[in-house]
């Protein structure tokens, strides 16, 4: 059954969305001899210089969805928040890993948060708003400080906003666009870690050292692996992992992102993708995040996620990229650029992987 559905290399790919999660996607791809059509909104994207093809269209453009459907053998996506309607369209076509179901759970933050707790998995409390007295509401039930969140769209801490002492509900629902969204008591976390981790077509799972992630103004930072915790925490945060990529049927890479608190890990949220935390792998890992989920969507056998040593990647973000000359003299330093013109405040423009073995 499996073997059926599995391609070979030759086989191409279709990759939605064009960022740099796009192009290390594409060049591990293309070390498997196989090739990749992205589709993109945007111009200039930096996964369309290492791809074999490419398409700029609109994600309602039919026409140009179909013929990018008709161009590949299997569709994945870089990016969550693609629309639902979009992923359902090239479903009818081509197969989507992982599925359109998964996409359509991880956008919305309650729903997200309803099937994690469903599985026995603690989160944060959290409670829906969709308008100010439900937040009133909320926040009686919940306390202070809590986030409010907007349940779509929301990443690197954008859509998002702190209820402190004296906060004014009204004016804080407002400054999110009065839009359906979820309060959540705050977590006092000593640590952020993740746990990036591969579902192959035949069901088996396979994760990554679990990585301490650092953010600096909601974007990442650092990611030091292995985290610093006990080997029971690593485990049991491998096990969380596992069994939300078995409850969705996931195929594909896939990030788990938690709160330790004390003893207990709280999950925050799901990347249905290649994510940042992971991308330490290029370097420190037999396989990396991205060629495992390519193995994964084309229903290859995944590679072994042994770690080198332990390592620090280190995300260079708008005029951090200018270290460049300096970063490519120092030995066990990995350099990887996005290739982005323009280096704005707040953009992801590389990172740095330092080996520490
Ligand atoms: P998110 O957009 O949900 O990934 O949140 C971005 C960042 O905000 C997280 O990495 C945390 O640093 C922080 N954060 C989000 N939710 C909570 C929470 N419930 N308690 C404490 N910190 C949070």
């Amino acid at each position: 059954m499996t073997k059926d559905r599995a391609l070979a290399p030759g086989a191409r790919i279709g990759i939605i969305g064009g960022g740099q999660l796009g192009r290390m996607l594409a060049l591990a791809a293309a070390r498997l001899g196989l090739s990749c059509h992205i589709f993109s909104p945007g111009e200039g994207e930096p996964a369309f210089e290492v791809a074999a093809q490419f398409t700029i269209a609109p994600y309602d453009d039919e026409p140009a969805l179909a013929r990018f459907a008709a161009s590949v053998d299997v569709i994945t996506y870089e990016f969550e928040n693609i629309p639902a309607a979009t992923a359902e369209f090239l479903q009818k076509l081509k197969p989507v890993r992982p599925s359109p179901r998964v996409l359509a759970l991880t956008q919305d933050r309650l729903v997200e948060k309803d099937f994690i707790s469903k599985l026995g998995i603690g989160v944060a409390p959290y409670a829906q708003v969709d308008d100010a007295g439900a937040l009133a509401r909320a926040v009686g039930r919940i306390g202070r400080p809590s986030i409010l969140k907007t349940r779509r769209f929301g990443y690197d801490g954008k859509g998002q906003t702190t209820i402190k002492e004296g906060a004014d509900l009204a004016v804080a629902f407002r400054s999110l666009g009065n839009q359906p969204s979820i309060l959540e008591g705050f977590v006092p976390f000593a640590m952020e870690v993740s746990v990036v981790a591969a579902r192959g077509l035949d069901g088996e799972f396979l994760a990554w050292d679990v990585g301490e992630n650092v953010h600096d103004n909601h974007i990442l930072d650092t990611t030091t692996v292995p985290a610093r915790m006990s080997p029971d925490l690593l485990r049991r945060a491998a096990e969380k992992a596992q069994k939300i990529a078995e409850a969705l049927d996931y195929v594909g890479v896939l990030a788990v992102e938690m709160f330790l608190v004390g003893q207990t890990l709280v999950v925050n949220e799901i990347a249905p993708r290649v994510h940042n935390s992971g991308h330490w792998t290029l370097d420190g890992s037999v396989t990396s995040q991205f060629e495992q989920h390519i193995r994964a969507v084309c229903g290859f056998p995944l590679g072994s996620t042994r770690a080198h040593g332990p390592v620090v990647m280190r995300n260079l973000i708008g005029d951090d990229i200018n270290d460049w000359r300096e970063l490519l003299r120092q030995p066990g330093a990995c350099l990887h650029l996005y290739g982005k013109s323009e280096a704005r405040p707040g953009r992801k423009m590389g990172h740095v992987t330092f080996l520490k073995a």
